[in-house]
């Protein structure tokens, strides 16, 4: 495929505000995609490089080179250029990069360069391309959307799936399965503004702790068990104490899904940071699981037996998880019958609280597990508001800051992916974060004008805010009141960040 087609359809669909458009378009492009292809046009349509980081500044890219007369470039002798650019490394490394760049610019058009420049600095990133390009192939191929939709989730990857499809047809689709030992993206949250509003919304419902730990997601088969994060990664290693209490439990093979958090000698929660810590320590485990051990409390149950439990409502999944797992290992929760009840989730709120937790999660019983989608069955309710924030840009700091980048400029996502700045922040940071995020923003650097450091959007961070005000200055029409940092979320995704959206719905006072 020559790179000027995805170039072409990638600006066409960010142009389009027509979801069946955009559909129509994808769909085209798919039909003219080689199964080989794959794996540099979905994450190029994405305005991702499969390479990751590529380590090339802003000087190298933005000298002007004279374009191509005409297109001529494929995408895979693109992908051949960037694989090569991203290991230079070592003396001379900054000649070569020009050099590299300087050969690929040449032999693009001036709308290929445009196209690349956008990919490398991340500032084409179409974050909410997925469920449209879901609706592509399936129109590509004759496959079911739904089936498609199912595949992706389960799969955890869009461009797997794509593969799969375009080499073999809807029948592939049979083979991505809830499987024990392979990991599914999580469920995750939205947020209310308070129990009663949620309760309100979801009718007859949960309400759960929200404990304050690491998300894992434990498969059993067995005497083998593996333990993963929200990002699929496998931590079962580090965390010796959670395998033998599962291989304790009833069943021989499942898969569960919870939170794991150290208690205190009193049995009071520990702070995230030191769950984290410890969570994330790989060396002498057995010392730090004696020092900092933590505990697995579950919530659901994604599979029990040989049964897939991913479809039925959360009651019937609940039910599963309580054949095996005892009481003290699931999360404590209260059933609310409708918005009549609020006052009692209020209470749990408050006890819950009172037990050193974060909040609540309240869940729909009827609804089923939308693994990796924010599905609108599960409400989060924190008493201190907090987002994910995507860092846009970093100015350098002042007096004692002299030297470090401080004032964060913080965005949230659009309905399109893209980001819309929100405010700035330079509070709550401690001194090892700004040394942390100077250090850090300067890898993800685009350019720096002497002030300000304009960054590829990929760090979320979460921010706690008093609230909304209204302000002309911000594209979304309103700014925060008093952002401060609570932490980075190196686990979170650019995608995963908090919406516009979202943040007016929970602000119903601010009207723009
Ligand atoms: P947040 O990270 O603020 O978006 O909140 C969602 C996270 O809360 C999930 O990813 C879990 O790690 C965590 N959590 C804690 N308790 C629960 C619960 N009872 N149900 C769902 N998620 C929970």
């Amino acid at each position: 495929m020559l790179l000027t087609r995805l170039a072409e359809v990638s600006r066409e669909v960010a142009a389009t505000a027509a979801r069946s458009r955009k559909t129509a378009l994808l769909a085209e492009l798919f039909r003219e995609t080689a199964p080989d292809d794959v794996p540099i046009v979905i994450p190029y349509l994405a305005g991702r490089l499969p390479q990751g980081r590529l380590g090339v500044g802003w000087k190298v890219l933005s000298r002007p080179v004279e374009p191509a007369a005409g297109p001529a470039l494929t995408v895979h002798e693109t992908d051949a250029r960037l694989t090569e650019l991203g290991k230079v490394s070592g003396p001379g490394s900054q000649a070569e990069r020009e050099r590299i760049v300087g050969a690929l610019m040449g032999a693009a058009t001036a709308d290929e360069q445009r196209f690349l420049l956008g990919l490398i600095t991340g500032e084409v990133r179409q974050g909410a391309l997925d469920a449209v390009a879901v609706e592509g192939l399936a129109q590509a191929t004759g496959a079911d959307a739904a089936d498609v939709r199912r595949a992706v989730m389960l799969a955890g990857s869009l461009q797997a799936v794509a593969g799969a499809l375009l080499a073999d047809g809807p029948p592939a689709l049979a083979r991505f399965r809830l499987t024990v030992g392979r990991p599914v993206l999580p469920m995750l949250a939205h947020t209310a503004a308070s129990v009663t509003e949620a309760v309100g919304r979801l009718g007859v419902c949960a309400v759960e702790e929200k404990l304050d730990g690491i998300r894992v997601q434990v498969h059993r088969d067995g005497d083998t068990v593996r333990v993963f994060t929200r990002t699929l990664d496998d931590i079962t290693d580090r965390l010796p104490e959670v395998t033998s209490a599962v291989r304790e439990l009833a069943g021989e093979r499942f898969v569960l899904d919870g939170e794991v958090i150290s208690f205190d000698a009193d049995g009071r929660p520990r702070s995230f940071q030191e769950t984290a810590g410890r969570v994330g320590s790989r060396t002498d485990v057995a010392r730090a699981a004696r020092e900092v051990p933590v505990s697995p409390v579950f919530f659901d149950a994604l599979s029990a037996g040989d049964h897939d439990l991913l479809d039925l409502p959360f009651a019937e999944r609940h039910a599963a998880l309580a054949r095996l797992v005892p009481e003290p290992m699931r999360v404590r929760r209260a059933l609310v019958t409708g918005p009549a009840d609020a006052p009692e989730a209020e209470d749990f709120l408050a006890a819950t609280l009172a037990r050193g937790h974060e909040g609540v999660v309240v869940k729909a019983l009827d609804a089923p597990y939308s693994a990796g989608r924010r599905g609108a069955s599960w409400l989060k309710v924190k008493p201190v508001h907090t987002l994910d924030l995507v860092v846009l840009a970093a100015e350098w700091g002042h007096g004692r800051r002299t030297g470090r980048l401080s004032n964060l400029h913080l965005g949230a996502l659009n309905p399109d992916g893209t980001l819309a700045m929100l405010g700035k922040t330079f509070k709550g940071m401690t001194d090892a974060m700004l040394e942390w995020q100077t250090a850090r923003l300067k890898e993800l650097e685009v350019s720096d004008n002497g002030r300000v450091v304009t960054v590829r959007p990929e760090l979320v961070v979460e921010i706690a805010y008093d609230g909304l005000q209204r302000s002309s200055r911000y594209p979304a029409g309103v700014t925060l009141r008093f952002a401060r940092v609570v932490r980075y979320r190196e686990d979170k995704r650019p995608e995963e960040a908090d919406t516009v959206e979202a943040l007016l719905a929970a602000h119903p006072e601010v009207r723009r």
